[in-house]
Parts: C-alpha cells; sequence; structure tokens
C-alpha cells in the first residue's frame, strides 16, 4: 500500500502539474472520450499504457476475460458492462469500440477447467458462461489442435464472439448503421508489446501499424 501512497504523492507534483491545463479542461467541460475500450482485468494490460493514451481518452471497461454479455431483453445479466456500452454510445458518443484481448489470459485458462474447481467461488464459475461461446467455436473450428495448442488460439477467437455479442445492441447496431461508430477487435502481446487487430477481409490478426505522419 506505501508504494501506492507514495505513488500518488508523485503523480501529484509531477504528472499533475505538468498537466493541469488538461485536468482543469476535463473538470469544466466533462469528458469526452474518442473510444469505448473492453478490455481484461489483468494488472498487466493497461489501455492508457498500451495506447499511449492521456486522461479523458478512453472510457474503459475491465472485467475478467473481456466478455460483452449478449444484450439480454430481462436487463438482468452482465448489467455493469450492457450499461457502459449504451452510456458510451449514446451519451458520450464514442467513434469506436475496441475489445481487446491479451496473451496469457487467466480467464481463456479456466474456460479449460471443470466448472467443480469453482464451486467455492461461485461468480466466477458464473461469469465464465459468457465464454461458453468461445468454446464451441474454437472446438468447433480447430478440432485437429490439441488442448495445449487450442488454449492459444482461444483469447484470439474469444474476441470475434465478443465482438458479434457487441453486434446484439440495439444502439451499437443503429450507431454502426448510421457510420458514426466503428467496432474493432484488438490483441495485445504481453511479452512483446505488439498489438494486433483483426482485419476482417483477410480474416486474420494484424500487427497494427503507425500510417500517420
Ligand atoms: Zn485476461
Amino acid at each position: 500500500m506505501q508504494k501506492l501512497i507514495a505513488g500518488i504523492h508523485r503523480f501529484q507534483k509531477q504528472y499533475w502539474s505538468a498537466n493541469q491545463e488538461l485536468f482543469e479542461r476535463l473538470a469544466e467541460r466533462g469528458q469526452s472520450p474518442e473510444a469505448l475500450f473492453i478490455t481484461c482485468c489483468d494488472s498487466r494490460v493497461d489501455p492508457v499504457v498500451i495506447t499511449h493514451s492521456q486522461p479523458g481518452d478512453l472510457f474503459i471497461v475491465k472485467n475478467m476475460g473481456n466478455f460483452v454479455p449478449p444484450y439480454s431483453e430481462s436487463r438482468l445479466e452482465g448489467t455493469g458492462v450492457a450499461a457502459a456500452v449504451e452510456y458510451a454510445v449514446e451519451h458520450l458518443h464514442v467513434r469506436d469500440i475496441i475489445v481487446c484481448g491479451h496473451s496469457d489470459c487467466g480467464a481463456m485458462k479456466a474456460l479449460y477447467m471443470d466448472r467443480s474447481h469453482y464451486s467455492g467461488t461461485p461468480h466466477i464459475g458464473q461469469w465464465l458462461k459468457y465464454g461458453e461461446q468461445t468454446m464451441r467455436v474454437v472446438t468447433a473450428c480447430y478440432p485437429e489442435l490439441s488442448r495445449e495448442e487450442r488454449l492459444e488460439i482461444t483469447s484470439e477467437e474469444n474476441v470475434l464472439v465478443q465482438m458479434e455479442n457487441l453486434r446484439t445492441y440495439p444502439v451499437v447496431l443503429s450507431a454502426a448503421k448510421e457510420g458514426r461508430l466503428h467496432v474493432h477487435a484488438w490483441f495485445f502481446e504481453i511479452r512483446t508489446g505488439c498489438v494486433h487487430r483483426y482485419s476482417p477481409s483477410r480474416e486474420q490478426y494484424e500487427p497494427i501499424r503507425y500510417e500517420g505522419e
């Protein structure tokens, strides 16, 4: 804890001081983030660090496995993620939604474990049901691979499944149809720092290259 408290001190003396105008502007005008960024709780995956963003740039949702529960008429399931999606699209008018998976994801490994493993932590077992469709896709599309090999691509396929779930939200569908919203599938490789994006036309993940300036 002492490390965090010392960090707050350094933040206030250094980062905040250097960005005082930014914080004052954000406080006065409110937030207007560019994108909704949905990724895993994993402490090694930080959207602001990966994209070298600033406070105010990203509306971030983190959960175990970067799952997006499908739109539910009952409004009883996955409400935290669902509310954030609706708020980001309809109230913050974000132009992009990024679903970002990552290497060595503990939630993906957990999908391969027997649910009885989580009998003492029932919310984990319940939450993992949002990965069941991913497991069905992986089992159907990669039957020849060993369990270990399949684990490697589960994270990548999971992002694509969650992208499909995003498209079950009426606000996402209508905003995308009107051309004011784009959804993206990304994958972050912890060891190399490389970020890949899925190319729907080439049906594969490719490293994101900078094409500006
Ligand atoms: Zn993870």
